[in-house]
């Protein structure tokens, strides 16, 4: 008997392939086969990045990967730029793929499941009369946002290219999160011509998504109720979770530093600032340089993750090889961590994040309390939602240009001093535990998703 066969398309990111490997995983083990269709360039990151792990990786999803139209060595964090060229090549390769495979194997594709970024991917879907469904694995908010956009416009908020008339608050319902429109989603990606490819694309994924059988997205309603109710066809199946068996595919683009797992072990509970700041966050010297002496300063244990690339590519050395020397032992720099493990670790007191919407998952699901330090895109409201909304962390004061060793020291002891925070966090930890129980809003959702694209 023919199995079950999805195709898995992510957006070619950290922050949007490791959920939708997380929900792969959950469809394997439901007995559907997964085809995860990643671009060259990300496929070898990940490949690269499980080095000699690769030989215990569970074979259990087939990774396969098509061009995204970008030559070698062109700069794939110009977000214009990318999408561009994924536009003009990616869908053609697509239906190709999908032929190939239709024609090779008894198991043909029985549904594509897209990152709803990629509604051209729904689209490829719907002309060849394939099942879709759309993934979100961002808040819902942001979502319900990119849904309202015609309103915006309508309103006279932002203008065609999806420019703010004017500096104001947007707040989509009572208890969402308030907007500044010059944080807006499309607004923060930069520059003004990759604001307008992508304000284009947001456009026509809202037509694509029209298609699609199901919107899903990487949340709960304990999360965010009012964004749920103002877009009930979104429905949360969240927090998605890695799981912690040995070859299990993360899909992580940098090698993971475990060691930093026996450090923790080595911490009094409760006790280290987690610093990271996802994939994408970049710094010049000064602003590292004043969060290393923040870090250094404020006599507090830390484990900070400073990728390669976060100076872009010009990270000085010989000032890291020092500070570290100086703060051994009870602060430890690593270059990727496993970030759900270290989050669950008891001695993590706090995490200074970059509001990533899969940290921000990921340290509410482990009860840690936040302070916030937002880069781009969707990461300002994200910051909005947990001290706003939640009230499970504070912000950082980065009114004047740079954040200061002085803000760092100063907040970090009130985060940590302040029990309130620290209780909020775990009420909310709860919730989001208990919707992923047998019976839970997100176990219903999940299981009634999995009957329909096993029927
Ligand atoms: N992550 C990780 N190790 C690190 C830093 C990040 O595994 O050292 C993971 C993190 O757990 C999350 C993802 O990378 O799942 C980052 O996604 P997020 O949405 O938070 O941020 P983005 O990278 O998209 O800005």
């Amino acid at each position: 008997m023919s199995k079950t066969h999805i195709l898995a398309i992510p957006y070619p990111a950290q922050g949007h392939v490791i959920p939708l490997m997380e929900l792969s995983h959950e469809l394997v083990k439901h007995g559907i086969k997964v085809t995860f269709v990643n671009t060259d360039f990300t496929h070898n990151q990940i490949t690269k990045a499980l080095g000699e792990e690769k030989g215990v990786v569970d074979n259990e999803i087939q990774l396969v990967s098509i061009p995204d139209g970008l030559e070698d060595g062109e700069d794939r964090n110009d977000l214009g730029k990318l999408t561009e060229a994924i536009l003009k090549d990616m869908p053609m390769k697509l239906e190709m793929l999908i032929e190939d495979i239709n024609k090779s194997s008894s198991n043909k594709i029985t549904c594509v499941v897209a990152d709803e970024s990629f509604g051209w991917a729904l689209e490829v879907a719907n002309n060849m009369r394939i099942r879709s469904v759309a993934f979100w694995p961002a808040s819902a908010s942001m979502l319900a946002l990119a849904f309202r956009v015609q309103q915006l416009l309508d309103d006279g908020i932002i203008d065609s290219d999806g420019t703010p008339t004017k500096d104001g608050i947007i707040q989509l319902a009572p208890m969402m999160p308030s907007m500044k429109t010059k944080e807006l989603l499309w607004t923060c990606l930069g520059g003004f011509t990759a604001q307008k490819i992508i304000f284009d694309l947001m456009r026509r994924n809202n037509k694509a998504v029209e298609v699609a059988d199901w919107i899903i997205c990487n949340s709960t309603y304990d999360h965010e109720p009012a964004a749920f109710a103002l877009a009930p066809e979104i429905l949360p199946i969240g927090p998605l979770h890695a799981c912690n068996h040995v070859g299990y595919l993360a899909g992580n683009f940098w090698p993971e530093d475990s060691t930093c797992l026996n450090w923790l072990d080595q911490q009094p509970n409760n006790s280290v600032i987690y610093v990271a700041f996802g994939s994408y966050t970049v710094f010049d010297h000064n602003q590292l340089q004043e969060l290393a002496l923040g870090l250094e300063l404020s006599s507090k244990p830390f484990l900070w993750v400073v990728r390669s690339d976060i100076n872009n590519n010009e990270i000085n050395h010989k000032f890291l090889r020092e500070f570290e020397d100086r703060v051994s032992p009870y602060g430890k720099v690593v270059q990727w961590a496993p970030q759900q493990k270290v989050l669950s670790h008891p001695s993590v007191a706090c995490f200074l994040s970059h509001c990533g919407w899969n940290s921000t998952m990921e340290g509410t699901t482990s009860g840690v309390p936040f302070l916030c330090w937002p880069y781009f895109a969707d990461q300002f409201v994200n910051e909005a939602y947990i001290c706003d909304i939640w009230k499970v962390g504070l912000r950082l004061d980065r009114s004047g240009g740079i954040i200061t060793r002085e803000e760092v020291i100063y907040k970090i002891k009130q985060v940590v001093h302040d029990e309130k925070f620290k209780a909020r966090a775990l009420e909310l930890k709860e919730l989001a535990i208990n919707s992923v129980k047998e019976g839970g809003s997100s176990t219903k959702n999940l299981s009634n998703f999995i009957d329909w694209i096993k029927a």
